[in-house]
Order: C-alpha cells, then sequence, then structure tokens
C-alpha cells in the first residue's frame, strides 16, 4: 500500500506516463481469460467500457510532465489495443446469447472505445510533432531510483550494493566462460590460431553455437517439445511434486503482444482456481527472414532450452500454478517481480545442475551468456538512470562484455528507457534463492532434500523472496 501511494504521491506515474492509460490488455484479458460463460464476460466487458471516452479525457488533463519515449510507447502500444475491439470481438458478440439490446449497446461502446483511442493517439502525436512541447527526461536518477528499487524489489541491499555485486559477478562469468570456451576451441576451429583477447575468444566460439538453431516454421513445435522433455526431467530427477494435471500451452503469441520479446509466460489470472498458463512464442515465419535469422541465432538450439526452462517448465508457467495454488489472493495480486524472474532464472540454473543435456559444455556457455545479459541489466538500468551512461557506453558494454547482438542492445536500450529498476529483478532475485537455498540447506542439515526447498519456497505465492526467507528461516 505504500508502495501504491508512493507511485502516486511522489513518483507520479500518471503524468508522466501516458502509456498507463490504455484499456488494451483489461479487455484483452475479459475476452480471452476463461473464468466465466462468454456471455457473462461480454456483459463485464460493455460495463467496463461504457466510460472510456471519459476516461481518455481525463488522461490527457493529468499528464503533464511525460517523456518522450513513455508518449511514444503510449502511441505505439494503444494502436495495438485497436485490434483487441476488431472483427474477432464483433463475431465473439454474434455468437455469444446476449439479447439483441446488450448486442447492440456493446456494439456502441466498442465503436465509441475506438474513437476514444484514437483521440488519445491524435492528442500524443500532436505532443510528439510540437517541437517546442519540454518532455521530461527518462532518467530519474539516484533519489528516486533508491525509492522505486525499495519498493519494486523489497530487497535488503541498495542499488548500490547491487550494482557492485553485479560487476564482480560478471567478472567471474567471463572467467568461467573463458575456461569453457577456450576447451571447445578445437572442436569448432581446429587448429585455427587462437585469438590473444579472452573476451574476443569466448565469442568466436559463442558464434558457432549460434548457427546450431531450429528453423522458424519449427520453434513453436521445438519448444513444446523442450517442455515435455523438461516435464519428464524435474519428475526423475525428484525437483518437484509435478502435478502432471497442470495445464500448460506452448502457443504463438497473439498479434497485440508480439515485437517486444520472443517469447513469454501468461499467469493465471489471481482470482482463478485454475486455468491454463500459456508460453507464448512468437511466429517467425512471418518475419522478415533476415530479422527471423537474427532472432534464431540468439535462440539457438542450446538457448531454446533456457527459454523454455525460463518461461515454461519449470520457470513462469510451473510457478503461476504454485501460485495459484497458494491461496491468497493479495500474494498473487502484489506479486513481486523479483521473486518471479529470479525463480525463471534461478530454474536454468537448476536444470544444469542437476545434468540436463548431459551436461554440454556449449549448455553451460550459454548459461553463462544468460547469467551475463542479468548482470548487465543491473549495470545498464543503475547506470543508465542513475550514472547518465549514454547509448554508446551501453553498446561497448552489451557488445563487447556481454555479446549480445545489434538488434537486442537496441531493443534493450529502449526499454531501459520505459522502466527502471525492473531490469534489476532478474539479478537480483536469483541471488537472493540462492542465498535463502544455501542457508536453508545449513539450517536442516542432513534433513534436507532439494525437492522439500522447492515446494516450501513456492508454497508461499509470488511474494517477496526476504519475507520467504523470514518463515523458512525461523
Ligand atoms: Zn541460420
Ligand atoms: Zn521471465
Amino acid at each position: 500500500m505504500q508502495s501504491a501511494i508512493w507511485y502516486i504521491d511522489t513518483f507520479k506515474s500518471q503524468q508522466r506516463d501516458p502509456s498507463s492509460y490504455n484499456l488494451g490488455g483489461e479487455c484483452y484479458y475479459l475476452l480471452t481469460q476463461n473464468y466465466a460463460p462468454l456471455t457473462q464476460r461480454l456483459q463485464t466487458l460493455s460495463n467496463h467500457i461504457q466510460h472510456a471516452n471519459d476516461f481518455y479525457l481525463a488522461a490527457e488533463k493529468i499528464i503533464n510532465h511525460p517523456t518522450k519515449e513513455y508518449t511514444q510507447l503510449a502511441i505505439a502500444q494503444n494502436n495495438g489495443s485497436l485490434d483487441v475491439f476488431g472483427s474477432a470481438l464483433s463475431d465473439s458478440i454474434n455468437n455469444s446469447s446476449l439479447n439483441q439490446i446488450e448486442k447492440d449497446t456493446l456494439q456502441q461502446r466498442i465503436t465509441a472505445t475506438t474513437s476514444a483511442i484514437k483521440n488519445y493517439v491524435d492528442f500524443l502525436q500532436k505532443m510528439m510533432a510540437d517541437t517546442t512541447y519540454a518532455f521530461s527526461d527518462f532518467r530519474i536518477g539516484k533519489t528516486l531510483f533508491g525509492q522505486k528499487f525499495k519498493y519494486d524489489l523489497v530487497t535488503d541491499i541498495t542499488p548500490e550494493q547491487l550494482f557492485a555485486k553485479a560487476d564482480s559477478a560478471k567478472n567471474y562469468y567471463h572467467q568461467q566462460m573463458f575456461a569453457i570456451a577456450n576447451n571447445l576451441w578445437q572442436k569448432y576451429y581446429d587448429n585455427m590460431e587462437k585469438p590473444t583477447d579472452s573476451l574476443v575468444l569466448i565469442k568466436d566460439v559463442l558464434d558457432k553455437l549460434s548457427l546450431n538453431h531450429a528453423s522458424p516454421q519449427h520453434v513453436v513445435d521445438t519448444a513444446t517439445k523442450l517442455v515435455h522433455d523438461l516435464e519428464r526431467f524435474i519428475i526423475a530427477k525428484n525437483l518437484f511434486n509435478y502435478d502432471t494435471t497442470t495445464s500448460l500451452k506452448v502457443r504463438t503469441m497473439p498479434a497485440f503482444m508480439a515485437g517486444v520479446s520472443l517469447a513469454n509466460a501468461e499467469f493465471i489470472p489471481p482470482y482463478q482456481k485454475t486455468g491454463t498458463t500459456y508460453y507464448n512464442v512468437t511466429d517467425l515465419s512471418k518475419m522478415p527472414a533476415a530479422d527471423a535469422e537474427s532472432e534464431l541465432r540468439e535462440y539457438n538450439t542450446y538457448s531454446l532450452q533456457f527459454l523454455s526452462i525460463h518461461e515454461g517448465m519449470p520457470g513462469h508457467c510451473m510457478q503461476s500454478a504454485y501460485n495459484n495454488k497458494s491461496g491468497s489472493i493479495i500474494k498473487s495480486v502484489f506479486g513481486n517481480g523479483a521473486m518471479i524472474e529470479g525463480w525463471a532464472v534461478y530454474c536454468e540454473q537448476l536444470m544444469m545442475e542437476n545434468g540436463w543435456g548431459n551436461n554440454a559444455p556449449e549448455l553451460w556457455l550459454t548459461l553463462y551468456k544468460w547469467r551475463l545479459r542479468e548482470c548487465s541489466n543491473v549495470l545498464i538500468d543503475y547506470g543508465i538512470q542513475c550514472l547518465n551512461y549514454s547509448e554508446d557506453d551501453v553498446y561497448k558494454l552489451l557488445k563487447n562484455q556481454t555479446f549480445q547482438e545489434d538488434a537486442q542492445i537496441k531493443e534493450k536500450f529502449h526499454r531501459a528507457s520505459v522502466s527502471q529498476v525492473q531490469l534489476c529483478s532478474y539479478f537480483n532475485g536469483v541471488s537472493d534463492i540462492l542465498a535463502l537455498r544455501e542457508a536453508y540447506k545449513n539450517k536442516l542439515g542432513s534433513s534436507y532434500n532439494i525437492k522439500d526447498f522447492h515446494e516450501k519456497f513456492l508454497s508461499y505465492g509470488s511474494a517477496p523472496v526476504k519475507y520467504i526467507r523470514e518463515v523458512m528461516l525461523k
């Protein structure tokens, strides 16, 4: 509650972030989450959007020091939301058992909502076109960053401590990666002379690994197969009391959420006891061939395994099922991002610790590349927001020290300009989970077993690791 008050009174996101006004996501939820019969959900939708125009007009009045980046984002995302109110919705309405009056009212409201969205987008576009408009800087500075860090992550350390920790972890992973890449060199480059710069050597070996990838048409199938293999693996290794009735679907990502990342996971909403979690994967066959190739090199055969662990099994999708079983609506509604992301990152390492993929050095090298990404997420988030890192500083760091592709770097800089602290949640969360596992192991001594740790840890729902730690170590 303190966090919510801080967001309104101090951070004032409602004044600086025009993308916080968007009816698309919540309406999409009503339409796609099968928590009640379609007719009932359409009635809810109809009530929900009846004041859409007032809503957007109020937004226009409240927004008074937006950043350029959030304004652009708001334009793109609100335009994207028009899809939600398109022809598929008209079909649903026709197929529902709403009476004729209800159908007509809903259609009118949809038309009004669509034009309210378009007017709002026009309003924002005029602002963008006005060269004299004074946008705010997207960098929030140390004071606000420190406060947001405390509220968003719910952790005991400071941003400065996390930054230092991430920086030294980066150096550690470089050493690990060099040892692996050095051993793999001959396999991929025969007797070619090794580069003298260790980071260049790592990059050269990673480049060879990226050539090994699925074809655009087969990514969803490959991911589906991986999820099933992972299910079998966690049962065979006795890592979880895995409930095989968990409903997890791998599917092509719905169009309106596409374009942000190759894949994501959709949680079962807080008020639903049961439901399906989705592991959404972008349809690469619809992308221009060169873009698809670049994505596939990044999400090559090795990387796709970690993506499926992270988003699907036993990462986000499985945690979502435990989250729903935990029975606390509060913990679901106010789910802690660092716990959720930390868990998914933890699972990547967990699978490798237990011999996933027969301990292939290529997989370890790829895992460490993912680790580097999480460290650099912290470095660039704090660096950009508090230390004034330029786009060029970020480019050099991500290109030379974490081996990322140009397109990814660009996307990451953009993301760091429309979010703050969120990029710290991965590294912070996994560090806290690993520290807790160690402490729990020490506490239980010979009666410790990993399945028991997992079942206990997940039983508290998506609560901050800090509080789970308190109860688990009591
Ligand atoms: Zn290729
Ligand atoms: Zn994630």
